[in-house]
């Protein structure tokens, strides 16, 4: 539970993970280190390098991100 600073509304956040700079960062080293061509993807598929949002689910806006490494 935290307050919406938009609509002052005490809400659950709604969050939800996007794709951030780190993600093609992870995957350029990883593409550097010499990792066969499919590793380069682990990253996308692992929300441990992606940005979560989270997002008051009234209003839509967006409270907080929160980054991953
Ligand atoms: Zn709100």
């Amino acid at each position: 539970m935290t307050q919406c600073p938009q609509c002052q509304q005490f809400v659950v956040t709604e969050t939800s993970t996007s794709i951030s700079s780190v993600t093609w960062l992870v995957c350029v080293m990883t593409a550097l280190l010499g990792c066969v061509a499919g590793c380069c993807l682990i990253p996308f598929c692992s929300n441990k390098f992606k940005s979560i949002t989270h997002r008051c689910p009234k209003c839509r806006t967006s409270i907080t991100t929160l980054k991953k490494l």
